[in-house]
């Protein structure tokens, strides 16, 4: 049985873990460097209450009817489960297009992964940082920035490109007393002029101009700010179809927006695409 490994618990390596259960596989694994599921679909809890959450990355969700093909069941099963729900609060300035709808977690935006890695059966690691893969002896050693090096048949690299890069080895519903949480996102551009500055410069910042323009906001009881270095991918792998293979025998595969489009479209896109090459190989 071959032992696989899916690097990222963020939605395609959820998604993809659960599309590979009950193929001819052996127990699946997957390791992710955070402390939680969700990638950039996390959900941030308050250190002073847990129940006060706030989605740090992706706010909501959203079907194109006309254009769903096989992914309108993802859709369906998660609301049929209660992760997602219509999106029926106003948002200002949000266009939403003719035949698409869209859907909110009300458990908080990382439910939707947990929820696939839960249907995975998959062992999940977190705070497993992989640094570098090898081959060696016929199938990838990968290793991690604690712990020893362990052995795998196929490896599955859900990260974003950039980090991809960056690997070494041979591949080079709220109660009023909770408190609402407020997220402020800053545009791109801000982003990117500010990503190596100082953190706690960049929140005064936003803070600032938060109390500018709306004056009556409440102190926060806590803050966190939190910087997307690989945010929204703006020119995706050309000529891939949602992933690429980067050796066959062992297999090393990788896929993730960087190879579709940043939604949840295409996530599930690039996970679909991921198992059938995966499946077809075995
Ligand atoms: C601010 C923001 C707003 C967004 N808004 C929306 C929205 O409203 N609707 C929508 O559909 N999409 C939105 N998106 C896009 C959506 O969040 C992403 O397309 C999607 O979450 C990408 O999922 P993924 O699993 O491919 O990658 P990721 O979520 O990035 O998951 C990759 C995982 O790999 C882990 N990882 C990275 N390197 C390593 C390593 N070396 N070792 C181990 N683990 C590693 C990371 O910790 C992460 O958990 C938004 C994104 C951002 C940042």
């Amino acid at each position: 049985m071959a032992r696989v490994l899916v690097v990222g618990a963020g939605l395609t390596g959820g998604a993809c873990a659960a599309l590979l259960r009950g193929a001819a596989l052996g127990r699946i694994a997957v390791w992710d460097k955070a402390r939680g599921a969700g990638g950039r679909m996390s959900t941030s809890r308050s250190a002073r209450d847990a129940a006060c959450t706030a989605d740090l990355g992706a706010q909501y969700i959203t079907l194109e009817t006309e254009c769903a093909g096989p992914r309108r069941s993802f859709y369906d099963e998660l609301l049929s489960h209660g992760i997602l729900k219509p999106l029926t609060a106003p948002v200002e300035g949000m266009v939403v297009k003719e035949g698409s709808c869209n859907y909110m977690a009300p458990q908080g935006i990382s439910s939707v992964v947990k929820y696939y890695l839960k249907q995975s059966g998959a062992d999940v690691f977190y705070e497993h940082l992989v640094t570098c893969i090898s081959l060696r002896d016929g199938k990838w050693e990968v290793s991690r920035k604690m712990g020893p090096p362990e052995q795998f048949d196929v490896v599955i690299l859900t990260i974003p490109v950039p980090q991809i890069l960056q690997l070494q080895g041979d591949i080079v519903n709220k109660s009023p007393e909770i408190g609402p949480s407020v997220v402020v996102h800053t545009t791109v551009t801000f982003g990117s002029e500010h990503l190596d500055s100082d953190p706690a410069e960049v929140q005064q910042l936003i803070l600032s101009h938060l109390e500018r323009i709306v004056p009556s906001l409440p102190k926060p009881a806590s803050i966190k700010c939190q910087k997307w270095r690989y945010s929204q991918v703006t020119k995706a792998v050309p000529n891939c179809l949602g992933q690429m293979i980067l050796h066959t025998q062992p297999l090393l595969i990788c896929g993730g927006d960087g190879f579709t489009h940043s939604n949840f479209d295409g996530c599930i896109d690039s996970a679909l695409s991921l198992a059938e090459a995966v499946k077809s190989h075995l």
